[in-house]
């Protein structure tokens, strides 16, 4: 199948060209088609499938085929609700990309910069709207944008969302919004609570499922490495001495961690910088930059500020530590082997985490490999005092926050 094929628009067509895409993606090739006939859609499908060109390109065919549109002073008819500012920044410059040879305009708006600026573009009319959700509700309340002629509402990465507790405003969006409109709903995970939501949002969706959330694709190698957790700083070293790792995403479980990862590595020489939560907004704009550059070799991560992170052709994820949710490590590895790409995942196990693979390689139905090639093996040597306090602090940390998700993700406790 090829984009000819989807009955897109010559403009598109030619951008899509330009960025030499020539065949669809799996979530592209079901979705492009329903999205067209104007069906609401579900879709269940993971970062770097490809999913927002999926939206992004019907709408904007969609609106070049509004037969009483001002040009020059569009109404907003696209809604697209995303939950972190690097993913709303990354939907907007895909909404310019694909749009590019259309005269399709867009804007996205976020917290925690002056508002002024997003004022301006608003002011002179934007089809396309790409917000998180709290400044766009504080945008309404201040009468600057109205959600009346909204046609087209895109809710993505909704579990991610519910997670970083946008519940009452999605709710309280969702009531703004006319009744009449074609609504998509992106989930990459679908438990019960995500579903509950889709249905007040969706009008009889079709079903769109790429790869399920179990599932790990065959182009990544995964691999395990069991060893200490006094040793992984120096394992990671070791890795990174094959300079065919050019550029690697790096996980890590805490904010914390990731900045002890990145200090720890440039004591090496070695190009790192940490991306999370506490860091500014700018600082964290910096980091992406020269990641993106090529000049940083290694970018630490946590799992949340991954999920804005849209990286062309990254070859390589490294767990640093392993996840007790084996959906995250489903979630992480997926970030290489982008968009049928191969990639390469390797994961440092300390002997508290043996469990953490056994759970993640039932979920995938696969072996992880593991590397026997390893001068820090996993050794059965005693924990000394220190280390032994400095884990039962951190099985307590993760037992709260594992209840805590659990809490979110059920709706009740459990213990
Ligand atoms: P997304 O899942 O929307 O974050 O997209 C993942 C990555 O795949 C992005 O870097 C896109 O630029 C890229 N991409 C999307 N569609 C295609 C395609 N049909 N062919 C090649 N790359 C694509």
């Amino acid at each position: 199948m090829t984009f000819e094929d989807l009955n897109i628009i010559d403009p598109v067509l030619k951008a899509l060209r330009k960025e030499e895409y020539s065949i669809p993606t799996p979530v592209q090739g079901k979705a492009i088609p329903l999205i067209l006939k104007r069906k609401d859609v579900l879709g269940s499908a993971q970062t770097g499938t490809g999913k927002t060109a999926a939206f992004a390109i019907p709408i904007i065919q969609h609106l070049c085929h509004e037969k009483k549109r001002n040009a020059e002073r569009p109404r907003t008819k696209a809604l697209v609700i995303t939950p972190t500012r690097e993913l709303a920044i990354q939907i907007g410059e895909s909404f310019s990309t694909y749009g590019r040879y259309t005269n399709i305009r867009n804007t996205v708006i976020f917290g925690g910069v002056k508002q002024g600026p997003q004022e301006v573009v608003l002011r002179k009319g934007v089809d396309v709207l790409v917000a998180t959700p709290g400044r766009l509700l504080d945008l309404i309340n201040q009468g600057i944008i109205t959600l009346k002629h909204i046609e087209y509402f895109v809710l993505d990465e909704a579990d991610r969302m519910l997670d970083m507790g946008f519940i009452h405003d999605i709710k309280k969006i969702i009531a703004l919004l006319p009744q009449k409109r074609q609504s998509l709903f992106f989930s990459a995970t679908m438990p019960t609570n995500i579903v509950n939501l889709s249905q007040s949002i969706l009008h009889k969706p079709v079903k769109v499922e790429v790869a399920p959330q179990s599932s790990t694709a065959d182009t990544i190698q995964q691999k395990v490495y069991y060893t200490n957790k006094a040793d992984k700083k120096d394992l990671l070293v070791h890795i990174l001495k094959d300079e065919s790792i050019n550029q690697v995403l790096l996980f890590s479980r805490t904010k914390h961690g990731a900045d002890k990862i990145a200090r720890n590595l440039k004591k090496k020489n070695i190009n790192a910088a940490a991306i999370h939560g506490d860091k500014a907004q700018n600082q964290r704009q910096k980091a992406l930059e020269g990641f993106k550059a090529g000049k940083t070799r290694v970018l630490v991560a946590t799992d949340i500020a991954a999920r804005g992170i849209d990286i062309e052709k990254l070859s390589y994820v490294i767990n640093y530590d392993i996840p007790n949710e084996s959906e995250t490590y489903v979630h992480r590895i997926g970030r290489s082997g982008r968009a049928g790409l191969s990639g390469n995942a390797i994961s440092l196990c300390e002997p508290e985490e043996n469990a953490f693979i056994k759970s993640i390689e039932k979920l995938i139905k696969k072996q992880i490999h593991i590397v026997k090639d390893n001068p820090f093996p996993q050794t059965d040597r005693p924990m000394n005092a220190a280390e032994k306090k400095e884990w039962e602090k951190e099985k307590q940390k993760r037992k709260q926050e594992f209840f805590a998700n659990a809490k979110k993700k059920e709706g009740r406790y459990r213990n």
